[in-house]
């Protein structure tokens, strides 16, 4: 690894020198980031907004990671995270042992959680409890005598994490690239991205296209080998992409017909980020499993965890005799007893009730406004998630090339404006924290529409896209 110029001149104790000396990142490109002089650093935060270590002040429009939704700075947590360490710090869950927090958050969840989850098996991640998921499945099967129907379907482009098992249930060709995955047993099929696929059809079409494509592939494989589809009701990190209105309905029904597990991952729409308490509920969805994470604890300490339907459960933990898997952490108590303390604002303080009824009506209008921009080809979005789809030419649908040099241009003037946005190859993405007011939703489009600008004065000048950029993962 080259050390950057800025690295060997600062001072020794100069944050940025000591990260780039011994830090290596997750989902970064340490060439480009030493060319930049090293990371910026964020010291602290409230509310929506972030402070680096220069002192510059930042609005987030990207809840952290997608999962910030109560907003940063909330003495509650911390409160609850300092007396749970103080009472009982770590005990295991292992061997028939328990302990208030991880069995009061068991019963809160089942109260939020749409019917019929009465049952959560907690993880650290949303990767581990994806990886749960298909251990999960695979005994579900084994357990009801049918150990053939082991195939889990994913989608292309779809995000559910970076362990072995979670990468691979991912669609992430990066991701794949590196390591030999996906491991076997997983299969992948088109997602419902109707602005990159959808060529002459309608959206309404393209819905159905789809999803026939879910079909066709369990009819190929022989639907008593398939276990499960899993998908997120909105893909995030994919480039939040939502899916056209005749898809879901559809997806449902095949998997139904054929016996499939739906497994509805909700570590990003959970916990009110479209709109209702999880995503499946704004699509009116009946999965079987459901992982969550992020948003159970707004992002204040690791936890994950898998929601088990009664149907699913009744045999898993009913009949299933003992299942040989848990991390050590599953359920750890300041992790459970700040998810308790989160849940517990978002249910008193009305955030996601108030949220859906106030600031996402306002939030959608003011982003879809930005359609106008020249260099946005639609705007999507549902709930507090939406993107900007740069394009070439709005009128075709003409994509940039390569693709993601436009969107990490984007993505650094909206840095230099004081926004964080995040770029996904050319979607420009917002996840803002569920707290986030109407002034200081002005405040991100305002920064957006100028970031926009910009970029696209850079695009036309001499030389335009190319070395304009710092690509790499946003
Ligand atoms: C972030 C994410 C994950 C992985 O969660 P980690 O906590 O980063 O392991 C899984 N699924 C979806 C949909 C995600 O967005």
């Amino acid at each position: 690894m080259a050390m950057s110029q800025a690295a060997t001149e600062a001072a020794p104790n100069d944050l940025r020198v000591l990260d780039t000396r011994h830090h290596f990142h997750p989902f970064t490109d340490h060439g480009a980031l030493n060319a930049k002089g090293g990371p910026r650093v964020i010291v602290r935060a409230e509310g929506v907004h972030l402070w680096d270590s220069d002192g510059r002040r930042l609005i987030d429009a990207m809840a952290g990671l997608w999962c910030v939704n109560v907003g940063y700075g909330r003495r509650e947590l911390a409160e609850a995270a300092a007396r749970q360490m103080e009472e009982l710090p770590y005990y295991n869950t292992f061997f028939q042992t328990t302990h208030p927090p991880a069995a009061e958050l068991g019963r809160v969840l089942a109260e939020v959680t749409p019917p019929g989850f009465a049952h959560v098996f907690f993880t650290n991640s949303g990767s581990e409890a994806n990886d749960t998921v298909i251990r999960m499945v695979r005994r579900y099967f084994d357990l009801l005598g049918q150990p053939e129907r082991s195939v889990i379907l994913s989608r292309d482009n779809a995000y559910h994490g970076s362990t072995m098992g979670s990468a691979s249930l991912g669609g992430l060709k990066t991701m794949h690239g590196q390591g030999g995955l996906p491991i076997p047993g997983i299969e992948h099929v088109m997602e419902p991205y109707w602005y990159k696929l959808g060529g002459d059809e309608t959206p309404e079409e393209f819905g159905l296209t789809a999803a026939r494509a879910v079909e066709e592939r369990i009819l190929a494989l022989g639907p008593e080998r398939v276990a499960a589809f899993i998908a997120e009701p909105i893909q995030g990190a994919g480039g939040v992409i939502v899916p056209p209105d005749t898809y879901w309905p559809e997806v449902a029904r095949i998997c139904r017909e054929h016996g499939v597990l739906l497994v509805a991952d909700e570590v990003i729409c959970g916990f009110g980020r479209t709109g209702p308490w999880f995503g499946t509920e704004y699509y009116g969805l009946d999965p079987d499993l459901m992982p969550i994470a992020k948003g159970l604890s707004s992002g204040y300490l690791p936890i994950g965890g898998v929601m088990v339907h009664d149907r699913i459960a009744e045999v898993l933990v009913g009949r299933g005799g003992e299942f040989f898997h848990g991390f050590t952490y599953s359920g750890h108590p300041v992790a459970c007893a700040v998810a308790l303390e989160n849940i517990r604002i978002l249910r008193e303080e009305r955030i996601v009730e108030r949220c859906a009824e106030h600031t996402v009506p306002y939030f959608q209008a003011k982003v879809r406004a930005l359609a106008d921009h020249p260099l946005v080809g639609e705007v999507r979005g549902a709930g507090m998630l939406a993107t900007l789809q740069l394009a070439e030419d709005p009128e075709t649908r003409k994509r940039f090339e390569p693709e993601g040099d436009v969107g990490a241009l984007c993505r650094d003037r909206c840095f230099a404006n004081g926004l964080v946005m995040r770029s996904v190859a050319e979607s420009m993405v917002l996840s803002p924290p569920l707290v986030i007011t109407r002034s200081e939703i002005d405040e991100v489009v305002e920064k957006a529409r100028r970031s926009l600008d910009e970029t696209l004065d850079t695009i036309a000048r001499p030389g335009g896209l190319a070395g304009a950029t710092s690509a790499g993962s946003g």
